[in-house]
C-alpha cells in the first residue's frame, strides 16, 4: 500500500498541499456555541440514520461527541501525510436581514472560536472563520478573524440567507480585498444543508461578479458542479449552474481572483462533469483541491464502479483506494483526486499545491 500511496503522491510539494474544504461539525454538547437542529419532526428511522453518519465521522461506537469529532478529523488530517493540512471551517448563522442570527432557521452553527481552536489544537488543521455580512460588526469581526489567524472566510449563501450581488456588501468585500482574505463561497445547489427557509437561487454564481469586481478573491466550492440556474445575463432561461460558473472562469478580467474547489466533484450527483475539470488545463491553475470532509467518510456517495466504467480510475485503483478509505477518508479523497484521468488528462500538481492563495508569504 505505500507503495501505491508513494506513487501518486509522487513529484508533489508535500507542504504546499492544503484542503481548501472542509467541515467542522459537532452534536452540541461542548458548551462551545455549536448547535445543530434539534431531530424534532424527523421519524425514528432518519434520526437514526443520522446518528449513524455521526459514528462514521467520529469511528466511535459509543456517542459521538464535538470533541470525538474533532479528535477524529484532525488524526485524519495528521497522518494523512506529513505537511498535508486542512482548512477546518466555522459556520455561521442563518442572519435575517437586520443582521440578527436566527438558530432556529439555521440547520447547524460552528462558531468561529471552535475553529480557531481547532487550529490551536492540531497543525494539521487552519483557522476559516464564516462572517455574515448583515452582521452589525461584521467589519471588525473581519478583522479580528485576521488577527487570530483566519486564512480564508467561508460563506453558504442560502444556508445563511446572503446574496452575494448585494450592493451593501461592497464595503465588506474591500476589506476581505485589504486584509486578503479569499472567499471561499458555494455555488450551484446545495443538498448537504437543508431548510425550508433557504432561496436556491442565493448560490447563483453570477452572484460572484460583485465580490469579484470589487477585487476580492472568490473561491466557488464544488466549481458549481450540482444544479441549474437562471442565466439573467444571456439565455434568460435555467442552465446548470456550471455553465453560469464557467463564463465567470473565462472572463478575463478575473484572472488572479477566481478560483474554484474540486470538492466533492467525484460524488455521483457531480461526477458528470469531471472529464470536463480534468481535460480544461487551461483552467488547472484555477482549480484548488479540497475534501468537503466529512463527506468523504459516507460510503453511498461515492461509486468508484461508476468512476471506473467511465474510465475516470482504473481497477487497481478501486481495490487500493477502497483499502485506504476504511482508515483514512482523507488520505481516500486526496488519492482519489490525484487517481482521475481522462483520454490522458490528470488534475495538475498546481490544483493540489493550493498553499499559495492562502498562505502567500510563506508557501514557495
Ligand atoms: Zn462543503
Amino acid at each position: 500500500m505505500k507503495d501505491y500511496i508513494d506513487e501518486r503522491l509522487d513529484g508533489l510539494k508535500l507542504n504546499e498541499c492544503w484542503d481548501v474544504h472542509a467541515h467542522l461539525l459537532g452534536v452540541g454538547d461542548s458548551n462551545s456555541g455549536i448547535y445543530i437542529k434539534p431531530p424534532k419532526g424527523l421519524s425514528k428511522p432518519k434520526e437514526q440514520i443520522r446518528q449513524n453518519l455521526f459514528k462514521y465521522f467520529t469511528k466511535s461506537t459509543i456517542s459521538p461527541t464535538d470533541y470525538s469529532y474533532l479528535e477524529y478529523f484532525g488524526s485524519c488530517a495528521t497522518e494523512a501525510f506529513p505537511g498535508f493540512k486542512s482548512l477546518a471551517f466555522a459556520f455561521t448563522a442563518f442572519h435575517d436581514s437586520d443582521g440578527q442570527p436566527q438558530q432556529h432557521l439555521s440547520d447547524f452553527i460552528i462558531p468561529n472560536e471552535w475553529s480557531k481552536f481547532a487550529a490551536q489544537k492540531f497543525n494539521s488543521l487552519l483557522y476559516v472563520a464564516s462572517i455574515h455580512p448583515n452582521a452589525e460588526n461584521a467589519i471588525e469581526l473581519l478583522q479580528q478573524a485576521k488577527n487570530d489567524g483566519a486564512v480564508a472566510i467561508k460563506w453558504l449563501p442560502c444556508a445563511h440567507n446572503i446574496n452575494p450581488s448585494d450592493k451593501k456588501y461592497i464595503p465588506f468585500y474591500e476589506t476581505l480585498k485589504k486584509l486578503k482574505l479569499p472567499l471561499i463561497t458555494h455555488a450551484g445547489s446545495e443538498h448537504a444543508v437543508q431548510g425550508s427557509q433557504f432561496d436556491q437561487s442565493l448560490g447563483n454564481p453570477l452572484h460572484l461578479r460583485l465580490p469579484l469586481e470589487c477585487g476580492v478573491t472568490v473561491i466557488v466550492a464544488h466549481c458549481a458542479t450540482d444544479g441549474f440556474d437562471f442565466d439573467f445575463e444571456e439565455s434568460h432561461t435555467q442552465v446548470p449552474s456550471y455553465n453560469l460558473f464557467a463564463r465567470l472562469m473565462e472572463t478575463k478580467e478575473y484572472e488572479g481572483h477566481i478560483y474554484a474547489d474540486i470538492s466533492a466533484t467525484p460524488q455521483i450527483n457531480r461526477a458528470k462533469w469531471l472529464p470536463q475539470l480534468l481535460q480544461r488545463e487551461d483552467w488547472h491553475h484555477k482549480l484548488l483541491n479540497g475534501s468537503d470532509y466529512p463527506l468523504p467518510a459516507i460510503p453511498i456517495l461515492f461509486s468508484l464502479r461508476w468512476l471506473a466504467t467511465n474510465g475516470l480510475i482504473s481497477e487497481k485503483d478501486v481495490w487500493k483506494l477502497n483499502q485506504i478509505k476504511k482508515t483514512n477518508p482523507l488520505l481516500f479523497d486526496f488519492l482519489l483526486k490525484r487517481s482521475l484521468q481522462y483520454k490522458g488528462h490528470k488534475f495538475s500538481n498546481q490544483v493540489f499545491e493550493t498553499r499559495r492563495i492562502f498562505d502567500y508569504e510563506n508557501s514557495n
